[in-house]
């Protein structure tokens, strides 16, 4: 069977649906992936078909750039409306073409839910979030600057819609785009058990599969002292003040740093490093996760999960409403704690709150329970079973 599958150019949207791909080309399934350059060779590496769709980006003004560098929710919905619009006649072309038995889409790649849509294909939601439905949006918590945002872009948002409807898509609202649907065949990578109000999902459409990490080892035993691991994932990493912070509060503990930085700034802005902290660019997460003690992270859905199958506790610093979903779930596992923005600004409660977590047996040992609780999913073979049951 044809299945095209759809993503956003995000590699916390991207990472967790290779290894779905590759069970589901190993089943002899033809999968054209349409995604973006830096994405290529994970993609290709899982076997799938690799469309490249980075021509039908809209060129960004300064204006726009630092609205998205804010993670502005209008930008990136306006932003999504036009690449649809823009690749509207390549994916006419392309369906008539390979005719996709299936969809395969991100819950935010819009330009998917929405081919799918037009031309009345089978659609799975990838959702590397956590679902949201009225229930379970109810975790994030915006700031005043997020909610103006939303509020306030709203006709240039209906003005990016209006352009889609002679186009043939249907669409009413982005809110509606964005919300998980009850009755659209959905896959979380996440388990039932961390996924807030789970209960209010139908059953029959949903399948939370559990994070799709390699599988990987915890290896600690042979640490001299404990580790510990600062990211801020990906997208939004460039807060150098926050990582100063964070080596002042540990340069004079018994502990090893590792700070993974991000490439937005020159990392010699943090120098002079003291012995216990080493600062990079990016680093294998999983392997650093599987060696280190406690994990200082931004609550990205992935890294959060990937922190959990791994047993670290963790200390939670969210930047953005879904984040703040993300850390409050973890605080009730009982496997973290938060950091909040005005103690993240002072070193000596950072160092309070790493040596609070650092001892806390409870918390260790509920990150060991959502060890067991995500080894106890189905994973890719999961996922890729429950689309397999939804081609025609
Ligand atoms: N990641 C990594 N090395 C790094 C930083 C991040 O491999 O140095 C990976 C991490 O393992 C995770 C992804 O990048 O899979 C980040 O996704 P997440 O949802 O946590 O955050 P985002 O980057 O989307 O904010």
């Amino acid at each position: 069977m044809t299945i095209f599958w759809f993503c956003i150019p995000a590699f916390g949207h991207t990472n967790p649906t290779i290894e779905v791909v590759r069970e589901l080309v190993r089943r002899g399934h033809q999968i054209r992936y349409y995604s973006f350059a830096d994405f290529r060779e994970k993609i290709e590496g899982a076997g799938a078909d690799f469309v490249p769709c980075d021509a039908y980006l809209p060129g960004l003004d300064a204006q726009a750039e630092a609205r998205l560098r804010r993670v502005s929710t209008t930008e990136m919905s306006v932003q999504a409306f036009e690449t649809t619009r823009r690749m509207d006649g390549m994916l006419a072309d392309d369906v008539s073409r390979y005719r996709p038995d299936l969809i395969v889409s991100d819950s935010a790649c819009f330009w998917g839910k929405l081919t799918a849509e037009k031309f009345r294909l089978p659609l799975v939601c990838s959702t590397t979030t956590f679902a949201f439905n009225q229930y379970s949006s109810q975790y994030m918590k915006y700031s005043p600057a997020e909610l103006a945002d939303m509020i306030l872009g709203l006709p240039r948002l209906n003005r990016a819609l209006a352009k889609l409807r002679p186009l043939g898509y249907r669409v009413k609202s982005a809110l509606d785009l964005v919300r998980n649907q009850n009755d659209t065949n959905t896959i979380v990578y996440t388990s039932a058990r961390f996924q807030p109000c789970a209960e209010t999902f139908d059953a029959a459409h949903y399948r939370f599969v559990g994070p799709s990490v390699k599988p990987t080892e915890p290896d600690r035993a042979g640490n001299p002292r404990p580790r510990i691991y600062i990211s801020l994932g990906t997208v939004v990493n460039s807060h150098p003040e926050f990582y100063k912070n964070c080596i002042a509060a540990l340069r004079d503990e018994n502990v090893d740093v590792l700070i993974s930085c991000g490439r937005a700034f020159d990392p010699a802005v943090l120098a002079p490093l003291p012995e216990n902290v080493r600062v990079e660019p990016y680093v294998d997460q999983m392997r650093v996760l599987a060696r280190s003690d406690l994990f200082i992270t931004h609550c990205g859905m992935n890294s959060a999960s990937e922190g959990l199958y791994l047993g670290v506790p963790e200390l939670l610093f969210p930047l953005s409403g879904e984040q703040q979903a993300v850390a409050r779930r973890v605080c009730e596992m009982g496997a973290g704690r938060m950091l909040t923005k005005a103690e993240a600004a002072q070193p000596e409660a950072i160092r309070r709150s790493v040596r609070e977590l650092l001892s806390d047996e409870r918390a260790r040992s509920a990150a060991a329970q959502m060890r067991q609780d995500f080894l106890s999913c189905s994973g890719p073979s999961g996922a890729a079973d429950f689309i397999e049951s939804l081609l025609p």
